[in-house]
């Protein structure tokens, strides 16, 4: 990895850990737990190419649900609790464990959309064209 990469790499961890915008990092990503901004208030920055899907529940489930799993099925193997006892941990410890890490794994995926200025394959020109347009619409209308 170059020096580059590397610190691209840090800017995508701390821009999505702190929920800051990726381009001046001082405006905050979201306007609510999960819910992007529509614009940053310090850049201006238009958060419509902002697509993350279901790339925060994929993740959250592959990284954090499994292996909370496993140590859940482990915890009634080893210990041989009683199955109300074992439901009674598991369901909260999955529900916030899957929770928690929605946020920063959102924050994440924008950041590394803006950084690597990632778009869907084929739809350059589709999202070229649309800013060409918001930009003369901009441009038409005088400001107040
Ligand atoms: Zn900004």
């Amino acid at each position: 990895m170059t020096d580059h990469e590397n610190s691209k790499t840090r800017e995508i961890f701390i821009a999505g850990w702190k929920g800051h915008c990726p381009r001046c990092r001082q405006g905050r990503m979201f306007c609510s737990w999960l819910k992007i901004q529509d614009r940053c208030e310090f850049c201006d920055l238009d958060y419509r190419f902002a697509a993350p899907d279901d790339g925060p529940a994929f993740f959250s489930l592959c990284f954090v649900a499994f292996p909370l799993l496993f140590f859940v099925v482990w915890l009634q193997v080893a210990l041989e609790l009683p199955v109300p006892l074992v439901f009674a941990i598991a369901i909260p410890l999955m529900g916030i464990g899957c929770l928690l890490p929605l946020r920063p794994i959102k924050g994440w995926l924008v950041a590394s959309q803006y950084l690597n200025q990632a778009v869907e394959a084929g739809t350059e020109k589709l999202w070229s064209e649309m800013h060409a347009r918001e930009d003369e619409a901009k441009r038409d209308t005088p400001d107040s």
